[in-house]
Parts: C-alpha cells; structure tokens; sequence
C-alpha cells in the first residue's frame, strides 16, 4: 500500500486509523470498531441544514485545488427542486505533484463512503459516483469491494442504516485525462460524452450531472466529512487557519529528503514542512524554489518560502495552495528544462476545445523546447511571457490558466538563468537567421 512513514510532526485526523506500513485497506469491521460510520448515525438524526451549517463553521474548502467553501457550495443546490439530485467525488487526481487522493482511496475507502452518504443526506441526493481515472485500477477495486461491503451493512442501498432513505453509490472509470478533473468536464464525461467543459454558470449546483443539481467535490473533501460531523464545526476550524479549516494532506515531492504524503493543519509554515517534516533538502545542498500546489502554481523562490501554507497567503503572494502538491527544487535545478516539461505536459493535456489554449500551449511548448536545445533566442523569453499573459484568463476553462501561471512565474523570476543558457548556447550555434526551422 502506498503510504510513506508519518512523521512526528503530522497533526492525524483524517490518517488516524492509517498505520504503517498499511497492508491491506481498512475494511468494514476494522472501521466500524474504529467509531466508522457514527457520524453517519449521528447526521441520520440531523436535518439537511443542520449538516451544511456544520460543514459551513468548519471552514472546510474544497481540497481539489479551488478552495471553494464546501458548506456554501451544498447550501446553493435547492433541495424543493423537483429533479434528482446527485453526489459526485472527483477521484480523477492528476495533477503532477499531487498523489493524496489515492491515499484515502487505496487505503481508508469506508471513510469517503461515509463522507458521501452524509453530504447525500444534507442536499437531498439519492445516487452518487467516485469518478476515478482510470490508470488507480488498485483503487478502483478497493473502492468496490468497500462499495459492496456497504450494501452489505445497510449503509447503502433502499434504506441507509433503518433511516428510510435511499443513497446508492458506484465507481465511474475515467480514460486517464487530465481535463476531466474539471467538474464540468468530468461531468460529461460521466454521461458518457467527451470530457470537455462545459460554459459556467450554469454551476453542477444548479445544473449538473444529466442536467440536475449536483455537487461535485474532491475525494479529501468529502472524506473530511465525518470528522467535522462527529466533532463539530468550530472544532475543525480551529485545527487550521482563519478561513482555511482543518488539517490537508501534503505532497512533498521533489528533492527533499523524505518525500511522501504527510497531513497537516493548514497554515502550517511551508519553511517547516520542508526541513522538519520532510527532512530537509536531500544532499544537503540549498532551496531553491518551490512549487505550492500542484504544477499549474506559480512557483516561489527560496526566500519567499517562509510563508503559512492556507489559500489566502499563498494567494496574497501571487501563488495557490492548490491540490497540496508540493514539489520542493534544490539550487541544481534545471529550470529552462523544468519549464518545459511542464509546457509538455499542458500542451499534451489541452483538450483542444478553444484556441487560446490549443495555440498557446503547443507554441509555449516548442518555444521552451528549443530553449531548453540550446537553440532559442533572447526574444524568446519576451514571447513566452507574452503568449502566457494573452491565455491567462482567456481560455474556456481553467487549464490555460494552469499553463500560463507556471509560465508567467517562472520566466519572469528565473530570466537570468533562461538568458545565461541562451548566451552560453550561442558560443557554438549559428546565427538565428540560418538555424534550420525544424527545431520549431
Ligand atoms: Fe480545452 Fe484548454 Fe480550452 Fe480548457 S482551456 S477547454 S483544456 S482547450
């Protein structure tokens, strides 16, 4: 199973029942021994409003990347409304940098369960769907052999724990594409369609899976649930910071000592996650940037890394918290090449639906490429942080942000080192007027 050694300085609420090494998922038995499924009992005996304003004091945000309050967003689907309304989990995780969500997934399926027939409860849904991608083939069986247990115990089914309502939930297997961790996107996909995003509003809220109110949220989000229900809304807000409840969990990758899957409350100083809970940078050589969130962040320098890790700050100081993806660079980095493999795989993703990030993406792409040759050239760099600016903003959906921000930051606040290998470059290459085109 997939989960690094927890450190010391991990605050446990959501990983409690995760030991190391975890050999075989929590199944129903072990969880329901472990207080499973009492929160579920104890919102079964709560009304619908009861439920949102508890999620709405814990200052739970979505954990998918956003940061949208959860409560606000259950409280926008209107419960009168005559049309099913329906639960889904975004399970499609693809962001580089984030591998958090398989965690729950491989290892605790019971308690994202329990998150989902509690939200179900709170907005009225009797169907829900764990839209997975498609390559977490061992999750996509934990998930199922959890499912049927829950049949199996009355949690699911015609009549949840004795409560006369009704919640069934399955597992919907995505192709592997990235655009579909995009709600809307993922909703397609869902019907069955392709995954391109759909224009907003209409929000899943209001319009969502096969045109009825849905709520789409994250597999941390969710799983955050019965804690929150069990403790208390207030409770879980103060185990985070202001506006940003809560404990998340971190994924520290990169050149750091140990990298892994680490929970903590949120705000906890980016500075310490390095150096104390990951041990540092591997090899003892000095920090040099870090990248947040996830790859579509704007990325930080060393000297800015000492800063509370919540989705305010990091917003304040230009970047994002993200999906907690946190890819951690040492001085040796490469970052004309970082930057392109990261232009790679956007141009590689882009679904192709609008032109700014069609373009923008395979021209940001075969630029830094042949920077990354040793065949660009100095207006180069002013042409990627010009075709970045004219995306940002300007695409049908957030992935041409997630490429231009990278971009933007990036070349902006390493030009010295982009400059130095052009120059560096042009002692043996030929004058640009006669390099063959083919490198484009
Ligand atoms: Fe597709 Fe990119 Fe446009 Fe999103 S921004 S719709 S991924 S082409």
């Amino acid at each position: 199973m997939l989960y690094n050694e927890p450190s010391p300085h991990e605050t446990r609420i959501l990983t409690r029942r995760l030991v190391y090494p975890q050999a075989e998922p929590i199944g129903y038995e072990q969880y329901a021994a472990q207080q499973g499924y009492e929160a579920l009992r104890k919102a079964l005996a709560m009304t619908p409003d009861a439920i949102i304003d508890e999620v709405k004091k814990s200052s739970l945000r979505g954990r998918g990347g956003a940061g949208f309050p959860a409560g606000m967003k259950w409280s926008f689907v209107d419960r009168k409304s005559p049309k099913p309304k329906y639960i889904v989990v975004n399970a499609d995780e693809g962001e580089p940098g984030t591998c958090k969500d398989r965690i729950i997934l491989e290892n605790e399926p019971h308690r994202l369960i329990e998150g989902c027939v509690i939200a179900a409860r709170a907005i009225g849904a009797e169907r829900g769907w764990i839209y997975i991608r498609g390559e977490y083939r061992r999750m996509i069986e934990t998930m199922d052999r959890a499912i049927a247990e829950a049949y199996q115990q009355g949690i699911l089914g015609a009549n949840v724990l004795g409560s006369g309502t009704r919640f069934d939930l399955y597992t919907h297997t995505g192709a592997g594409s990235y655009e579909c961790g995009e709600e809307s996107a993922l909703l397609e996909s869902l019907e069955g369609k392709r995954g391109n995003p759909r224009l907003k509003p209409p929000f899943p809220a209001t319009s969502g899976a096969f045109q009825c109110p849905t709520i789409v949220n994250n597999v941390e989000t969710f799983s955050a649930v019965p804690d929150i229900i069990m403790n208390g809304g207030d409770w879980y807000a103060a185990l985070g910071a202001p506006r940003n409840g809560g404990t998340r969990l971190f994924c520290l990758s990169g050149h750091v000592n140990k990298p892994g899957v680490y929970e903590l409350p949120m705000g906890y100083n980016l500075l310490r996650m390095i150096n104390d809970v990951g041990g540092g940078i591997r090899g003892g050589k000095k920090l040099k940037a870090v990248v947040p969130g996830g790859s579509s962040c704007p990325i930080l320098k060393a000297e800015e890394c000492d800063i509370a890790m919540d989705f305010d700050t990091l917003a304040k100081a230009g970047s994002m918290l993200g999906s907690g993806g946190v890819i951690i660079l040492d001085e040796t980095t490469d970052m004309v090449k970082f930057l392109y493999r990261t232009m790679k795989f956007y141009a590689h993703e882009s679904c192709g639906w609008c032109i700014p990030c069609r373009e923008g993406t395979a021209w940001l792409k075969k630029i830094l490429e042949r920077l990354d040759a040793g065949v660009g050239v100095s207006k180069d760099l002013d042409m990627v942080d010009q075709l970045a600016q004219s995306m940002f903003g300007r695409t049908f959906c957030a992935l041409g942000d997630a490429a231009a921000m990278p971009a933007m930051s990036i070349i902006r606040k390493f030009r010295a080192e982009f400059e130095e290998r052009i120059r560096s470059a042009q002692v043996f290459i030929p004058a640009p007027e006669t390099r063959p085109l083919v490198v484009l």
